[in-house]
């Protein structure tokens, strides 16, 4: 078995108390690893360290190009420890190898970016009112920010916060998931090696209760950057607020996947079947509600159930599986509770429901690709994030009937649709509350565009080139002449 150790400071240590708790790989349900369980002391002790880095030492001293610089450097060794990293998260996250392979590859373009923006960071000098003084902006980092993280896509998203916040010089605190802290804590050596002085990266581990809130309430703490369900994030906002730190709040959500009468239909199927079972639906992203036009109604269905019959589970390592395990117990006694809860409001499973059969998969957290037709938007398993491969299937008669049901949600994270009429595309994107729209595709995403949630789905946008002003503060200097 592996046992970890946290980054503190440029240190590798224990949990102040000594104590670990397992991590259980999702497809044989073996216990792989110890992970140091942090108490609140390490927490405090690691946004010591990053507020000491952040106000002295050698980091404030390094120029904008500099920053840049190690963040290229911790880019390419991420790209040269890509399939490690990848076997690491499968093992600990139960995601497909060929899913992590695409996503670690892709990675290193968040420290390319980002530090690419490093030296590109300016200031304004205004022409103000007053010609005896002369105004200019500074944009200075903030100072030690905090990333907290969910269990689904650990890398990827500590990327989405990490690199602009170093780029912009701020010091940084990782909270992993206490369900996959491994590929964090693999991650932080790489940090290491790419030779950012000790304490501008740290990585505690343990449970959001102690070291959670510890992170979101001290005092040398000046943003949180976090990913996870609504519950929480609502938490950290409350805290948050308290003591006008700043956050970024990337949540959940209960997309609409829209397929007109008009859409390619082989398409939109194959877009649909990713975007519900891909990562077996263990995504903010996913498109959990299909909203399917009732001339096609049937014909879509068909479609959609006949291709998701043919995805292989399994083994999350061999490259031919296509729907791995759920990450977590909880999380599969939750999905198997919102399908009893489906089935109770009367809609009907036209696919999957329960746990496979296999006695081969008996050691996984598997649950079925499970298809509802009959659902009406008001029911839970429309309204209710169920964090799993359960599609919801909703008919519509009108485009205005589809928009209506497409917003009638308090999420507002995605929203895709298909269809071949250019002005219906205006149209529809116009008119869906959601972050992020996707026409005639579902689930890209980039570095260079900003993703984030209307309404309950958060506050902010991660990526694109805007998204390192969350990480910077403005300063007005005035001199008189
Ligand atoms: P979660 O809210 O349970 O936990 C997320 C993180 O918060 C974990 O690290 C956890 O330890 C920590 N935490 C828990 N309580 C805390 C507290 N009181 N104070 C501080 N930290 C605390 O979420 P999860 O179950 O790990 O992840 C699934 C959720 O994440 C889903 O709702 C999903 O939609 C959301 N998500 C959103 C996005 C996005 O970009 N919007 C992306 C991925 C996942």
């Amino acid at each position: 078995m592996q046992t970890y150790k946290m980054l503190i400071d440029g240190q590798w240590v224990d949990a102040a108390l000594g104590e670990t708790f397992e991590t259980r790989n999702p497809y044989t349900g073996d216990v792989w690893a110890a992970i140091p369980k942090g108490t609140k002391e390490d927490a405090e002790r690691a946004v010591e360290a990053a507020h000491k880095a952040f106000t002295g030492g050698p980091w404030p001293k390094l120029t904008a190009s500099d920053r840049g610089h190690l963040l290229r450097r911790l880019g390419d060794l991420i790209a040269e420890n890509a399939e490690r990293l990848a076997r690491i998260e499968v093992t600990d996250n139960g995601k497909l190898i060929n899913e992590m392979l695409f996503q670690l590859k892709y990675i290193p373009q968040w420290y390319y970016y980002f530090g690419g923006l490093a030296d590109k960071i300016e200031g304004a000098v205004i022409p103000i009112d007053k010609p005896e003084t002369f105004n200019y902006t500074r944009n200075e980092p903030l100072g030690v920010c905090v990333g907290i993280t969910p269990w689904n896509s650990p890398l990827l998203l500590l990327s989405y916060k990490l690199a602009p916040a170093l780029a912009a010089g701020n010091t940084f605190v990782a909270k992993p998931s206490e369900f996959t802290s491994a590929s964090t804590l693999e991650f932080a050596k790489l940090v290491e090696q790419a030779g950012f002085p000790p304490g501008v990266f740290n990585v505690v581990t343990g449970f959001g209760a102690d070291v959670g809130e510890t992170l979101t309430t001290h005092k040398h703490v000046a943003k949180i950057a976090f990913t996870g369900s609504e519950g929480t994030g609502r938490k950290i906002g409350e805290l948050a607020a308290r003591n006008f730190k700043k956050v970024t709040l990337e949540l959940g959500g209960k997309s609409p996947h829209i397929v007109f009468a008009d859409a390619e239909i082989d398409n939109a199927v194959n877009g649909v079947i990713s975007g519900i079972f891909a990562a077996t639906g263990q995504t903010c992203i996913a498109g959990s509600r299909l909203l399917v036009e009732s001339k096609i109604h049937d014909q879509v269905l068909e479609k959609v159930i006949a291709l998701a019959k043919t995805a292989r589970m399994g083994d999350p390592l061999s490259t031919s599986t296509q729907v791995g395990p759920v990450t977590t117990p909880p999380q599969l006694e939750k999905i198997l509770s919102y399908i009893d809860i489906a089935k109770g409001e009367g809609a009907e499973c036209l696919l999957g429901g329960a746990r496979p059969s296999n006695p081969e998969l008996g050691n996984g957290w598997f649950v079925e690709p499970t298809i509802f037709a009959g659902v009406r938007n008001s029911m839970r398993i429309a309204q209710e994030e169920v964090f799993g491969p359960v599609l919801a299937v909703i008919p519509f008669d009108t485009e205005e009937e589809a928009i209506q049901i497409a917003n009638d949600t308090n999420y507002g994270l995605a929203a895709g649709f298909w269809t071949q009429d250019m002005r219906r595309m205006l149209r529809v994107s116009a008119a869906v509350q959601a972050g992020t729209v996707w026409v005639n595709t579902y689930r890209t995403i980039s570095y260079m565009s900003p993703l984030g949630g209307y309404k309950h789905s958060g506050i902010g946008r991660e990526n694109g080139m805007a998204s390192i002003q969350n990480y910077l503060q403005t300063k007005s200097v005035m001199v008189s002449t």
